[in-house]
């Protein structure tokens, strides 16, 4: 089972610096892949529960540097998931229109609806990240957000929305190798550009404004999980495993509501089903009666006159 770092509470000492970026020494890629499998069926399962039950949603928030795995964590832990039930939306640079609202305008336009699950790739921490080191707005606007995002989460879970949100946390050695390899690889450099060379420059600012992310913005209903993420296997690994933790406790409850659900539309149907009798034999006896005695008479001769006459025939 991987350890995973959690921070639940407002206010706690964030230093990123401390936390390994390494999977543990005694975990091992073959052990770690074995448990995946398995995780992934039970997230399967899980969230079969959640469409079917309609109480809650789930919001997981992929945030990290350039090349810390968010689309790889999306491909592999979301892609175990059914289609049908998935919601990504990746955040990139604000549109104008998105520029013309508040922050948390194009966030919550696709939060996710119950039964459903969203993955933000990048998310409104963008809005106390990059803005923030990149000095977009000022220091006065940065800082009021962070209350906004808390107030906005805990309005997302009263709605009965699961968040998890996920520091994909690498090395800056790990970086430079991923980056370089994206450089010199024909099918992947188109992910690269020079922005994210340049923020490596930055690397002090944006763990700072990480640690101020995390530390302000970690709640009980919203907490941040640090994904040590050097080992792509052991990033899905803590991921997986960190989310079926948090949807597990749910499935009595969900199981609940489909049974009471599945007793209500089967009185439902069992209602249905009797009153379409009752309706036909009414209906039955009602068209014997309009039959008039001539051609009641008249049916019941039918057979004996296809039998003389060779009209049966
Ligand atoms: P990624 O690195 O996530 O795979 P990318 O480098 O391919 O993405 P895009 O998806 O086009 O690029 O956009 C991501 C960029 O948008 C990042 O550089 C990010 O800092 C920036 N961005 C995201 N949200 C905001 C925001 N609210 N304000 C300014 N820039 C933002």
């Amino acid at each position: 089972m991987p350890q995973t770092i959690v921070f639940d509470e407002p206010g706690a000492k964030v230093r990123l610096d401390s936390i390994s970026t390494d999977p543990p020494p005694k975990m091992t890629k073959a052990k770690a892949k074995e448990r995946f499998e398995s995780l992934n069926e039970e997230l399967f399962e899980l969230q079969d529960l959640l469409w079917g039950a309609k109480t809650h949603s789930v919001l997981l928030v992929l945030q990290g540097r350039d090349a810390a795995g968010k689309d790889g964590t999306v491909k592999h832990v979301v892609g175990g998931l059914n289609p049908r039930g998935v919601q990504v939306t990746s955040f990139g640079v604000p549109t104008t229109e998105e520029r013309q609202h508040d922050f948390l305008w194009r966030v919550h336009r696709v939060a996710p609806r119950q039964g459903e699950f969203s993955i933000f790739n990048r998310s409104h921490y963008e809005d106390v990240l990059v803005v923030r080191v990149h000095e977009l707005v000022k220091k006065s606007v940065w800082k009021t957000r962070y209350d906004s995002i808390n107030a906005f989460e805990s309005l997302l879970a009263e709605h009965g929305c699961i968040i998890l949100k996920y520091f994909l946390h690498i090395s800056k050695d790990e970086q430079e190798k991923r980056l370089l390899e994206r450089e010199k690889d024909p099918v992947a450099a188109w992910k690269i550009n020079v922005e994210d060379w340049k923020e490596r420059d930055e690397w002090g600012d944006f763990t700072e404004a990480y640690e101020d992310a995390i530390s302000r913005c970690s709640l009980p209903h919203a907490p941040w999980i640090v994904v040590p993420a050097d080992a792509k296997w052991y990033r899905n690994l803590v991921v997986a495993e960190s989310l079926a933790e948090t949807l597990r406790p749910y499935r009595k409850e969900w199981l609940k509501t489909l049974d009471q659900v599945g007793k209500e539309r089967r009185a439902e149907l069992t209602a249905w089903h009797a009153g379409r009798e009752g309706d036909s034999g009414e209906k039955a006896q009602r068209r014997r009666k309009r039959r008039s005695p001539a051609r009641r008479k008249r049916v019941a001769e039918e057979p004996e006159r296809a039998a003389t006459d060779g009209s049966g025939a």
